[in-house]
């Protein structure tokens, strides 16, 4: 149904929309964090790393034109393709003033072959003067936000320290799709305490809210990191590549076809990563889901309606 894939992959999205390959361009932004910088929290979410869960290279002291053409240099190695979409991915990407945040956004629409925006945030930093600009964005351009929602389950969030409800995502959500602005949500499996239901629980809640795209994620347990701290007192259990997988394929099979998967599995950094250390073999990862989906001779929505 999507080529040679049985989920519907963003690349099949962004040629059916662009006529050729989207490439991402990771910027940052310079932006903090209510999470972080005592508004909420000084300590962030549990996994959060030092680069505020963006973790490449890009360099934050740099403009973002130049962070937009050193990417396009590195990028252009792997792919051709005169598709880009900047990506602003560190941090709390909507937690500045609107001067700030429209100055930024549109000088990197302003550059060439920019032809998207993405941008990751949280529910609780999209007010209604951030929400207008959006929305003026998104009459503009290819424009998607980004929501880290990890678990329906408040329980899970405070463990997580997400420092907002569940509650206020869907109020979010519902704001952002009023304004016909696609959102992409993020889930953690493997969080600890969470069983396979409950990790079901919040993809058939985003199934039922008819998300425009998904982000699946395995924990990841870096260096430095409160979670890193709380794995070494506790030891606690890390889900393997088979557990995953099967979760995962569980998961795309309540989602709804129309839902465009953005990641089935992460990309933590060698250096940083502690455990499972099974998630470097990204390619391995992907191709057992494959394999999988096709064993069970299934495919993205084949167990809705839910
Ligand atoms: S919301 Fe994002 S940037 Fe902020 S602490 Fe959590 S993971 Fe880090």
């Amino acid at each position: 149904m999507w080529n040679d894939k049985n989920y519907h992959t963003l690349d099949y999205e962004m040629k059916k929309i662009f006529g050729e390959k989207a490439i991402k361009l990771s910027i940052d932004g310079n932006f903090t964090c209510p999470n972080r910088d005592g508004t909420i929290s000084c300590r962030g979410c549990i996994f959060c790393s030092e680069r505020g869960s963006g973790d490449f290279n890009s360099d934050k002291n740099k403009s973002i034109t130049e962070q937009i053409e050193e990417q396009k240099q590195i990028m252009s190695k792997k792919w051709k393709s005169s598709t880009y979409i900047a990506y602003f991915q560190n941090y709390t990407n909507t937690y500045d003033t609107v001067e700030n945040l429209r100055k930024k956004f549109y000088e990197a629409l302003n550059c060439e072959n920019i032809k998207g925006l993405a941008i990751a945030t949280r529910p609780d930093c999209i007010d209604f003067e951030v929400l207008k600009l959006l929305e003026e964005l998104n009459s503009k351009t290819f424009l998607w936000v980004e929501l880290g929602l990890q678990s329906i389950n408040d329980k899970t969030a405070d463990f997580l320290r997400r420092g907002y409800k569940t509650e206020k995502f869907d109020k979010t959500y519902e704001q952002l799709k009023n304004k016909k602005i696609r959102t992409v949500v993020h889930l953690i499996f493997g969080i600890p305490g969470e069983t396979k239901t409950q990790m079901l629980d919040s993809v058939k809640y985003v199934s039922e809210k008819n998300v425009w795209g998904v982000k699946l994620h395995m924990l990841h347990v870096l260096k430095n990191t409160d979670l890193a701290e709380y794995y070494e007192k506790t030891k606690f259990k890390i889900l393997s590549l088979a557990e995953y997988v099967e979760i995962v394929c569980d998961a795309l099979e309540l989602l709804r076809p129309e839902t465009v998967i953005h990641r089935l599995t992460g990309d933590g950094k060698k250096s940083e990563l502690i455990e499972p250390l099974w998630t470097l073999h990204k390619l391995k990862v992907l191709s057992d889901i494959d394999k999988e989906l096709k064993i069970r001779e299934s495919r993205q929505g084949k167990k809705l309606p839910l």
